[in-house]
This record gives structure tokens, sequence and C-alpha cells, in this order.
């Protein structure tokens, strides 16, 4: 039961390219809470900030989420516990004093680095 297995998807490829041109530096695919089982996409260590980039499909985008016709049941659940699973990462890194930004696969790349970047100029500890 994967989230999406693939780890460098072009959405998240794009982002990290538009997060690297404005000069911000990151980790890739981290865990960063003990006891959350998590790798997170992309992980600005002093800032406490985290982002996930979102498949509109297995994530259930508000705008793109779609039901598959057969296998209806089965489906619905599956999706409803990724979006759980979405729910509870982001409640236990708040928690924890971090700040998770999801980034869904539709959203323009440099607009999402902006919203990113933002967060982290914010949030990275004042020399
Ligand atoms: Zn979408």
């Amino acid at each position: 039961m994967q989230r999406q297995a693939r780890a460098d998807t072009h959405p998240e490829l794009a982002l990290r390219q538009e997060l690297h041109r404005r000069g911000l530096r990151y980790r890739l695919h981290r865990q960063v809470l003990p006891g959350l089982r998590r790798n997170l996409d992309i992980v600005f260590t002093s800032a406490r900030v985290a982002v996930e980039v979102r498949g509109c499909f297995w994530h259930r985008c508000p705008l793109h989420q779609s039901a598959p016709k057969s296998n209806a049941e089965w489906w619905a659940g599956k999706l409803a516990r990724n979006v759980e699973r979405d729910r509870e990462t982001a409640l236990r890194l708040a928690e924890a004093g971090w700040l998770l930004v999801e980034v869904w696969e539709h959203e323009d790349p440099s607009e999402a680095a902006r919203r990113v970047e933002a967060a982290v100029r914010i949030r990275r500890p004042k020399p």
C-alpha cells in the first residue's frame, strides 16, 4: 500500500528545478520525525518545512479527483485511506513544529515554488 511508489515524478522534478533556481537548497525523500514513517518529498531542515507533491488522482485533488467505475468500492477505500494518511502526516508534522506544504501535481511549478519559498524564508532561523 503505497501512496505512489514513484519517487521522482515529473511535477516533483519541475518544482525542485524552480526551487533550485530561486537559490533554495533542500534534501530529498527524508523522514524527519521519529515514528513518522513517511519519506517526505522535499525537506528544508533548518526552516522545518516539508513539501509533498500530491498526485491528483491518488490524493483526490478537489479539481481532478475521479472514481474508477470498476472495482469502485475498493478504490473508494484505498483513496480515502490515502487522504486520511495525508491528513495525519500534516497533523503529526504540525505537532512537532513543522510546516507541511502540499502541492498538487496540477499546480504551476513556479507558483508552487513561490509558496514554498515564502514559507521557508519566514521560518528560516535568522542569523
Ligand atoms: Zn488536480
